[in-house]
């Protein structure tokens, strides 16, 4: 189901009136967990104001050690949701476990699986009948064929609504936190009808390389981005925030970008 051959037109996701894999350029911008309600509402204003379309942000955070910040729940998804509302944006959230699908269906618009959850079949099985567009993120040592594997089991569970994103891949270089394969945008555009978005921020863990891999994501095809923004990321309550843009520079960014492709 996920393979062009079958589908020769592109997927356009249609959300509230934002089209996604139809030729305009979605972004998605927002901090990597909601950690307030202030927080959360200060950033979706900036969002909205710089052009962007979707608000991001972790409620449910896969943490690599159990001991850290592991998000603010079902709070965080409210909070986000009010937001989303005030700010006329459509919003972005993970989910980790089958059982958090509903609620989080609930409150978000788009449910983001991580790229740790990649090959949780039974959490992609729930997202297949959850009635909510899904962006599946690549595992970061997925192939493409795992990865399009991994959207079958949500298309076939009659979920049309699958956006593929690239976040980065686990490679022998340190420098970066992963390396963002750009060639999965143009390989998984033509293997697929998906929309495929870009995620330079996970994709590459450093701040300074954001803003040329987003210009690059879109030179590449990319049908949308993904990027991390924060009001103040140097205490951010994930260790993101070196990662993470600061207001202006992703509202230049977006300035920038209407020039190489029109905004929804
Ligand atoms: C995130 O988007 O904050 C995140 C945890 O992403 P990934 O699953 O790509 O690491
Ligand atoms: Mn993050």
């Amino acid at each position: 189901l996920a393979s062009r051959d079958f589908h020769p037109d592109n997927t356009v996701i249609s959300i509230k009136g934002v089209n996604i894999g139809g030729g305009e350029l979605v972004v998605m911008g927002g901090p990597c967990a909601v950690e307030s309600a202030e927080q959360i509402d200060e950033i979706a204003g900036l969002v909205k104001a710089a052009g962007g379309q979707v608000l991001r942000g972790g409620a449910f955070k896969p943490r690599t050690g159990p001991y850290s910040f592991q998000g603010t729940g079902v709070e965080g998804l409210i909070m986000m949701a009010e937001a989303g509302q005030k700010h006329g944006l459509l919003t972005i959230t993970e989910v980790m476990t089958p059982e958090y699908v509903d609620i989080c269906a609930e409150y978000a618009d788009i449910l983001q699986v991580g790229t740790r959850n990649m090959q949780n079949f039974d959490l992609l099985r729930k997202l297949g009948t959850c009635g909510k567009p899904v962006l599946l993120k690549r595992g970061f040592s997925a192939t493409y064929d795992e990865f399009l594997n991994a959207a079958e089991y949500i298309l076939a569970g009659g979920n049309t609504n699958v956006m593929l994103c690239e976040r980065g891949i686990r490679t022998f270089e340190t420098y970066t936190r992963n390396t963002l394969d750009l060639s999965a945008i143009p390989v998984l555009q033509q293997l697929s009808h998906l929309p495929v978005i870009s995620d330079p921020s996970h994709g590459t863990g450093r701040r300074e390389l954001v803003e040329p891999m987003t210009k690059a994501s879109v030179a590449a095809g990319a049908d949308g981005l993904i990027i991390e923004m924060h009001t103040d990321p140097d205490n951010s309550m994930t260790g993101d925030g070196v990662q993470s843009l600061f207001p202006d520079q992703f509202a230049a960014l977006l300035q920038d970008l209407e020039k190489l492709a029109p905004l929804v």
